[in-house]
């Protein structure tokens, strides 16, 4: 068992450290956060400087984390814009991987993951949104979809939707992923302001009004998309794993200099060795959350995913970066919630929603632990 990174990781890890400092300065990163707007720019940036790479899951995994250790709106939204890419690299047709996946990968394009509609989040299968065979075989898509992120700027979505009824005792079944085009007649974005974090990110509601899909575009096999997001899913919380512990080790470092500017100014500190144990305590559950990521990352980039590990990364992940920001805005005080840590707090909040909530990842953890093999 090996705890260290390779080292073509370790530098790809230092390099995104440096170009998030150099990018998201604490001016611009409250200014993106205050507008809600996306920032393209950085996105552009950080396609050309090699950020946005499926070839390479591990540069993706760690350029997340570091991205979101300095600011995770401005972070997310410069690695999101292949969001949803995994279900055709690994489901669609040659045809589909070069109308919809090479254009993203060349950074000309965004590409969104539709899947929560207004009756259904953790409940996937009770989405309502719905796909009717017309003539020719094409279908006509109905329906809506809300907190879709890139909702407003993507070019496509990957999005699921009801082609058959549901059956009582196996609702999983009957749902087929289509790719729609934002530029598709029928379609509609509006963009969501006001979120509590994640400002930076573009999160909208579609509405879908008879909107003709060709069959060319259906991902893989018509009913069996329910497979495909779970699948995706397992591959997607783990970077939001990533972005959670980003997060987590941002508020370490914000604690870290924090105590060194009290000391450096002659402010009393309240108690030396109560300062001390704060920084073990986060400390510790960073490094566990940490190596939790890791270890489902290493699964998952050797093509042998496990679910559990990514449920426990993922939850655990998530629950340490508002505990590390929570306990260090406390230490603060009134400086915590006047300086950018105010906004890490909001931003943890979303990571223990989005890709399957807290509650959604322990009823995995519990339903499966004792399916694994002993091997693990
Ligand atoms: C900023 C943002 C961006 C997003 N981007 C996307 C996107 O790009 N694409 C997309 O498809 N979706 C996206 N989402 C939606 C996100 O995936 C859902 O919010 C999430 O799945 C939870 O669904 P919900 O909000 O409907 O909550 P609900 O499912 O209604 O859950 C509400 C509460 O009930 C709990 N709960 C639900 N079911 C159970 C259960 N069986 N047992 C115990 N507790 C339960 C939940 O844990 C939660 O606490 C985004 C959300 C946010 C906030």
């Amino acid at each position: 068992m090996d705890f260290d990174l390779p080292d073509d990781v370790r530098a790809m890890k230092k390099k995104a450290r440096e170009f998030a400092v150099r990018e998201f300065t604490p001016e611009i990163a409250a200014k993106f956060d205050e507008e809600e707007n996306y920032p393209d720019d950085i996105r552009r940036k950080a396609f050309s400087e090699g950020y946005i790479d499926m070839s390479n899951p591990w540069g993706m995994l760690v350029a997340m984390e570091e991205f979101c250790r300095v600011d995770a709106g401005l972070g997310l939204s410069a690695i999101v814009p292949a969001f949803g890419s995994e279900v055709v690299m690994l489901f669609g047709s040659e045809e589909q991987k070069k109308n919809y996946l090479e254009p993203v990968m060349r950074g000309e394009k965004i590409s969104g993951f539709a899947i929560t509609d207004s009756g259904a989040g953790s409940d996937v299968a009770g989405i309502s949104a719905t796909l009717q065979k017309v003539d020719g075989g094409d279908y006509l898509l109905n329906g809506q979809k809300t907190f879709i992120t890139n909702g407003a700027i993507a070019d496509h979505f990957y999005l699921l939707a009801r082609s058959s009824p549901a059956m009582p005792d196996k609702r999983h079944r009957g749902l087929t992923m289509v790719v729609v085009e934002s530029r598709m007649e029928g379609f509609r974005a509006t963009q969501l302001k006001g979120k509590l974090g994640m400002r930076a990110t573009n999160t909208a509601e579609l509405t879908f009004n008879n909107v003709r899909i060709p069959a060319a575009n259906v991902i893989g096999e018509e009913g069996r998309a329910f497979y495909y997001v779970m699948t995706f899913f397992n591959i997607s919380r783990i970077y939001v794993a990533a972005q959670a512990l980003g997060i987590a080790q941002g508020a370490l470092d914000r604690l870290k200099s924090y105590i060194a500017s009290l000391k450096a100014s002659g402010r009393p500190i309240a108690s030396l060795e109560s300062t001390q144990f704060l920084v073990a305590e986060v400390a510790s559950r960073v490094e566990a959350a940490r190596l939790l990521t890791y270890r489902a990352a290493s699964y998952l980039f050797k093509f042998n995913p496990d679910p559990v590990a990514t449920s426990i990364a993922k939850y655990y992940a998530a629950e340490t970066a508002t505990y590390a920001v929570t306990r260090v805005l406390e230490f603060m005080g009134a400086d915590g919630i006047t300086t950018d840590l105010e906004r890490a707090y909001r931003d943890a909040k979303i990571m223990e929603i989005w890709e399957g909530t807290s509650e959604v990842e322990k009823l995995i953890i519990a339903r499966m632990i004792d399916q694994r093999e002993d091997a693990r």
